[in-house]
């Protein structure tokens, strides 16, 4: 689960880490006061969408007057802020986070997540902030520090300062970066994050560490300990389609093609998705039902899909294990005609009861075209896609 800057922001300040004050506005009046009440000369307008690369799309601005605050409040309210994490057609923006300008000396990178292969939380520091970090990570990962934090002892303060010290941090400000360190580590751990991350934290003219971004991403399995964090979810800022699916417990991930996709097991899915792009096709969804659909569940999957403007054919690809094919097809066939489905529809079925399942299909009168095997169905439906 995602949260916006100023939330994140709020948290690590709970845990010590040093951050500009600022507060979230959804109006220009709001903007307007908020910057008064700040008090100062030079304030940062920045838009909360759950996305980074605001300040490239446009989404983060200076301003030097009250004026310039309403300025830029009014030209970021509402506007569809399109960044490299938004895909082409933006987000909009419906909230502001208003904060004091800091002087920036020198901007850093700093961010945590699980590395499972080490058991550990990985705290990952460069001097090159403020930028993607996947590109410093690409062309001069030399630049990137790491430390595997030890879970019984937490971030130490002589790893803290020898990180800190490795991505240029002076030494008058170790105490300050100390803070940051290991106030996001303590933030990462107690809150079940799986990503934090501070880009930049800066230095500032007066020699104070400061983090001027911040973005948390939590473990949606650990919500459950965390009804504060829940609390902070914004629904304007995910896809309708997911919070439906997640309504009936199906795991839906929107995507460009046109090419549906109804599949039980995660595994399966990934896969389907897969054979589907090897034959040239696209998927316009990840649709996992689970081992043990029911006929409920399936002909709320086929709507959720339905939804779609640009869905052009579906394929359902299902292996009966725990669950069986005839259920599975008598699913597909009750949903089809509740839906009235126009889209082609390819099936493949395998496993416990096949030869019933299909025989249901066959006999439902309905437009299925079905499949043998993998490699068949997606020929089929990627052909039944680009209409032939
Ligand atoms: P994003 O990562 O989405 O582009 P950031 O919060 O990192 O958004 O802001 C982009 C840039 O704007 C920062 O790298 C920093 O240079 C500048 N900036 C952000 N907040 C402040 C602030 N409070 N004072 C001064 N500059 C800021
Ligand atoms: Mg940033």
């Amino acid at each position: 689960m995602k949260i916006h800057e100023y939330q994140a922001k709020e948290i690590l300040r709970q845990y010590g880490v040093p951050t500009p004050r600022g507060s979230a506005c959804f109006s220009v009046d709001e903007a307007e006061n908020a910057a008064r009440n700040l008090g100062g000369a030079v304030w940062v307008v920045k838009a909360q969408i759950h996305a980074g690369g605001r300040g490239k799309g446009g989404g983060v601005k200076v301003a030097r007057s009250l004026q310039e605050v309403c300025d830029h409040a009014g030209n970021i309210l509402g506007m569809q802020l399109i960044t490299h994490q938004t895909g082409a057609e933006g987000q909009k923006v419906r909230r502001l986070l208003i904060e004091e300008g800091a002087a920036i000396a020198k901007e850093y990178y700093v961010g945590m997540v699980i590395d499972r292969s080490k058991q550990r939380v990985v705290l990952m520091a460069s001097s090159e902030g403020g930028m993607e970090i996947e590109e410093v990570a690409k062309h001069t990962p030399e630049k990137i520090h790491k430390v595997w934090i030890n879970p019984a002892s937490g971030l130490t303060d002589a790893e803290a300062d020898t990180v800190a010290r490795q991505i240029g941090i002076p030494d008058a400000a170790l105490t300050d970066a100390r803070a940051c360190l290991q106030g996001l580590y303590r933030a990462f751990v107690e809150k079940d994050a799986m990503l934090a991350e501070i880009n930049p934290l800066v230095l500032t003219a007066d020699q104070r560490v400061v983090a001027l971004d911040a973005k948390i991403n939590f473990d949606s399995n650990a919500l459950f300990r965390h009804p504060e964090v829940v609390a902070l979810r914004d629904l304007d800022e995910e896809d309708p389609a997911e919070i439906e699916a997640s309504k009936f417990d199906l795991s839906y991930i929107s995507l460009d093609g046109d090419i549906g996709c109804l599949v039980n097991g995660a595994g399966l899915a990934m896969a389907t998705m897969d054979i589907i792009k090897l034959y040239g096709g696209m998927p316009a969804n990840f649709l996992d039902v689970g081992g043990g659909a029911s006929k409920e569940k399936v002909t709320e999957a086929f709507k959720l899909m339905l939804k779609n403007p640009r869905l052009r054919a579906i394929l359902v690809n299902i292996f009966g294990g725990i669950m069986k094919c005839d259920v599975i097809a008598e699913g597909v066939v009750a949903a089809a005609r509740e839906v009235h489905l126009k889209a082609p529809l390819v099936v493949r079925l395998e496993g416990t009861n096949v030869d019933l399942g299909k025989r249901i299909l066959a006999e439902s009168g309905l437009p299925i075209i079905s499949a043998s095997n993998m490699a068949d169905a997606a020929e089929k439906v990627v052909a039944a896609a680009k209409g032939a």
